[in-house]
């Protein structure tokens, strides 16, 4: 059986003990992933603050291109890295799947690369001339989740490394091992120690994020450890990049032409089996339009495969884990037995953490599916009577990740968008980030953001050079 094994100082790490991980559509062993203990954590760190003080006098331009080859060896490696996705974390190899997931890492790779960041004039008189440089912070610790283990991966790690940081990075326990493959392949450009893992549960990501020589902390997870990650925090005042997903509502404006926009609705939602920060996990419908929506993604939810994703064929794969797999049918079970109106779709393999497509209806604000992130393939779908109440259930909880409006007039929306509490509100598209764009959340959803120049500039300090004329 194969042993994965974490790169440090450029180097594969021997482990010092390692645990099996299992084909979430099967039940199959994958291979053997390492465990770090504490003093791996303290070589992997001591190796990237090492290597920082060479990388961050790399110049800009040699950095760039070292990101370009980055990028180069992740398309080279995708389809390899793909199928690891697929086996490891469930995601199908079709549709908006693990290939898909490898086109994201290539483009999340090279745009930060592409972009600017020049030091800037911010004052000049006949006197003084103060420009605002952006210098790296140091090592940055990356803690990374298991629904998109690689992508959200490479949004951590390479606007750190671009802008001279290194990086130690900690996947999640239930899917380190594509992580791991990536980082191998991807060190073959690199210099020793720019980048380097840890792995192991949240202890060890405990002990990474309390370490006095991390300078900053990139988290996407769990409002619950985010929290302990501001505590974590406090040791070293790293600054930190907090993505803590949310409970995004869509809200369909009345009238709308339901056909039109039933397919971007149900990926919006299903997208991952609904084990996205920003999919759709309340659907707001006005209630002459809510029969046509329910029919819509019911003959939609009919027509999707779903099973192993190694087959070309399916595109709805299963949850990732038991931990998951239990959360989202207890909310299931408990919108049941308040007497909602539950329809489940689709034939489910015997094995494995399969779940039918859900959608839940007769249900309202105040049931557990509505009110608490299913993170999973059960869509709630919430009749309201007048939007500005579709907009106060929009806004009436604490996460404000992502939100949208749906209607027949985009341009006429935009008004309404700027009253939904969210980090991104999309009009007639849903989760539809891009790198360019910077994302974050709003109110519990977390702070910082991600992507564009001022994801760049997340990894920097501001260092003011101010001249006397
Ligand atoms: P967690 O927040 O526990 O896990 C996210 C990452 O944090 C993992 O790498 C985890 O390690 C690590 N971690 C756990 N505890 C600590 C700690 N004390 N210090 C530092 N790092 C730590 O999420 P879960 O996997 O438990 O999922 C729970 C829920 O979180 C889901 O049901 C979903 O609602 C939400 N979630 C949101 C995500 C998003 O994209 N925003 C992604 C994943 C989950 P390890 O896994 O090894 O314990």
């Amino acid at each position: 059986m194969q042993t994965y094994r974490n790169t440090v100082n450029g180097t594969l790490a021997e482990p010092a003990s390692s645990y099996e991980i299992f084909n979430p559509a099967n039940g199959q062993s994958l291979g053997m992933a390492p465990e770090s203990d504490e003093q791996e954590v303290d070589r992997a760190v001591q190796s990237a603050m090492l290597a920082q003080k060479s990388w961050a006098k790399h110049s800009d331009q040699e950095r760039r291109d070292i990101i370009h080859k980055v990028a180069q060896i992740l398309g080279e490696n995708s389809e390899y890295l793909a199928e690891l996705i697929t086996r490891e974390q469930g995601k199908p190899l079709s549709g908006p799947g693990s290939r898909f997931e490898m086109q994201a890492c290539v483009g999340w790779t090279q745009v930060p690369a592409s972009l600017e960041l020049p030091p800037e004039v911010v004052y000049e008189d006949d006197e003084r001339k103060d420009t605002l440089h952006r210098v790296p912070l140091g090592v940055v610790a990356a803690i990374a989740p298991w629904n998109w283990p690689l992508m959200i991966a490479i949004w951590q790690i390479i606007p750190a490394i671009r802008m001279g940081n290194t990086v130690v990075l900690k996947p999640s326990e239930y899917t380190p091992i594509a992580t791991l493959e990536m980082v191998r392949l991807i060190n073959q450009a690199l210099p020793a120690g720019v980048l380097n893992t840890v792995t192991g549960d949240g202890t060890i990501g405990s002990k990474l994020t309390h370490h006095p020589d991390i300078s900053k902390i990139m988290f996407t997870g769990s409002e619950t450890t985010g929290r302990r990650i501001i505590e974590a925090s406090a040791k070293s005042l790293s600054p930190i990049t907090l993505e803590l997903g949310g409970n995004d509502a869509a809200i369909v404006m009345p009238g709308t032409n339901i056909k039109n926009i039933a397919t971007d609705l149900f990926w919006g939602a299903f997208l991952n089996m609904g084990q996205t920060c920003a999919c759709i996990k309340r659907l707001y419908v006005h209630e002459d339009d809510y029969e046509a929506v329910m029919t819509e993604l019911s003959a939609i939810a009919n027509e999707m495969k779903i099973g192993d994703g190694m087959d070309e064929s399916v595109l709805i794969g299963p949850l990732q884990n038991k931990m998951q797999f239990e959360k989202v049918r207890e909310l299931v079970s408990d919108a049941q037995t308040s007497g909602c109106d539950v329809r489940e779709f689709g034939e489910v393999p015997e094995q494995g953490y399969f779940m039918p497509l859900t959608l839940v209806g007769d249900i309202k604000d105040g049931h557990r599916l509505v009110d608490e992130e299913q993170f999973g393939p059960a869509l709630p779908i919430i009749r309201y009577r007048d939007l500005e109440d579709a907009i106060e259930s929009a806004n009436r909880l604490d996460a404000g990740l992502g939100a949208s409006l749906w209607t027949n007039t985009p341009a006429d929306a935009s008004e309404l968008a700027t009253q939904l509490e969210a980090g991104t509100v999309w009009i007639n598209q849903h989760g539809a980030i891009h790198p360019m764009v910077p994302f974050g959340g709003n109110k519990a959803s977390g702070y910082g953001v991600e992507f564009g120049v001022e994801g760049l500039k997340a990894v920097t300090q501001s260092r003011v050079i101010s001249m006397k004329k």
